[in-house]
């Protein structure tokens, strides 16, 4: 296989970059400190057409590939930016390109590729089920025509700043089902018309994050919304899941190489005890050492972004990626806080605001004791855990 980037993805990089630019340290920094969404951003990412970029031409999108879609967040994280505002639309996409019927397509697709529409929120955590998906309480209960939906979401991201809710719910019973991953379901629920079914209540986060308790009551979702099969949804999400993981580990990689940016100028320019901080091996080391996961873990998400993209299996190599990508940012915004000393503390340095949104990806979208224990699990068929 061959990792080296295209042209094309050159030249992405090179475009998202330059936008992403436009928004610089102080536009990111007052909103976090109002905790505001990062409106004018996202609409200038969407009018440039890069939230766009997975749908097919023949919907009004570039019809680009998961690849693509990668080196897109990781230059918007990499500029200093952050991609998690807006990263659902892309892969919420994979689960409706690849499994939702003509009519959802024709319905959906155009209006997200114009920004008319925004499907950026992913309903799946529940309170009591936690990481185990399989136990959600959701439950849609089936209707002449429809279903009727009544249950409650934890950790909606973005539900304020959506049009449509990709939601998950039972369709049968856990109890009742003869494989643990049947008798799930995946609807397109319209934000507007569910009107009071859908109650959201903000989350107050350390990060600015804009997520949501969703409480759902007698919500009417018409048969036409479900996508694909019922109790098939499991297997639809999973395509949406590796797409996740990998545009996280994609975002990773942006936030790490923007710190080890960060770490390795200040090391240089700080001069303490005559110096600069950065001839001393304590502190260029630990950046040094990042940089290295970096490009290792780089090398992962590309080889899972490539089978991704060849249609291939790649559920071990996107783990594999979210993990090591999720770590090695994390290397490297230690190294940057350590290296700013006490300045990585104040806000106008930027060091704390990517820090914390670079620590959670070691637990959402999936916590990295659950990757480990899959690879474990699957791919070294090691006894199982749970
Ligand atoms: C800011 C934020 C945004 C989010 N956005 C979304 C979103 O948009 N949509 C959505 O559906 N979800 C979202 N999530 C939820 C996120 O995916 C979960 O928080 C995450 O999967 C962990 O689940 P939990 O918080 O319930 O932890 P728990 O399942 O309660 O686990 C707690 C700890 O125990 C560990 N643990 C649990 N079981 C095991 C085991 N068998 N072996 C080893 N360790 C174990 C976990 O790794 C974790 O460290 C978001 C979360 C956050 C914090």
């Amino acid at each position: 296989m061959d990792f080296s980037y295209s042209d094309t993805q050159r030249e992405i990089r090179s475009a998202v970059t330059e936008l992403s630019l436009r928004f610089g340290d102080a536009y990111w920094r007052d909103c976090d400190a109002k905790e505001a969404y990062p409106d004018d951003f996202v609409a200038a990412v969407t009018e440039a057409g890069w939230l766009a970029a997975l749908i097919p031409e023949q919907y009004g999108g570039s019809g680009l590939q998961l690849m693509d879609a990668c080196v897109i967040l990781e230059a918007i994280n990499a500029a200093g930016g952050n991609a998690a505002a807006c990263h659902a639309q892309m892969y919420t996409m994979a689960s409706v390109l690849q499994y939702g019927s003509d009519a959802q397509k024709d319905a959906v697709l155009p209006r997200i590729a114009r920004g008319d529409l925004r499907l950026q929120a992913f309903g799946v955590t529940e309170p009591d089920a936690g990481s185990n998906t399989l136990r959600i309480k959701t439950f849609a209960r089936k209707v002449n025509g429809g279903y009727v939906i009544n249950g409650q979401k934890i950790w909606t991201s973005r539900y304020r700043q959506s049009d449509m809710y990709l939601l998950l719910a039972r369709t049968t019973p856990y109890e009742d089902v003869k494989r643990k991953t049947d008798g799930l379901s995946l609807f397109l629920v319209d934000i507007a018309r569910a009107g009071k079914s859908l109650q959201p209540r903000t989350i107050d986060t350390m990060l600015n994050h804009h997520t949501n308790e969703v409480f759902i009551e007698n919500l009417e979702v018409e048969d036409t919304w479900r996508i694909g099969e019922e109790g098939e949804g499991f297997k639809y999400l999973l395509s949406s899941l590796n797409a996740e993981r990998l545009l996280v580990a994609s975002e990773c990689i942006g936030n790490g190489s923007w710190f080890t940016g960060r770490a390795s100028r200040y090391a240089t320019e700080r001069v303490v005890f005559d110096k600069p901080i950065g001839a001393n091996q304590g502190v260029a080391f630990p950046i040094a050492q990042a940089h290295m996961a970096l490009k290792a873990s780089e090398l992962m998400r590309n080889q899972a972004a490539t089978r991704f993209d060849a249609g291939v299996p790649c559920g071990d190599e996107a783990n594999m990626a979210k993990y090591l990508c999720s770590e090695a940012a994390w290397q490297a915004a230690e190294a940057c806080m350590t290296t700013y000393g006490g300045y990585g503390f104040a806000c106008e340095y930027d060091i704390e605001r990517k820090w914390k949104e670079t620590r959670l990806f070691r637990t959402a979208p999936l916590s990295n004791n659950l990757v480990t224990a899959f690879v474990a699990q699957h791919t070294l068929a090691m006894p199982r855990s749970y």
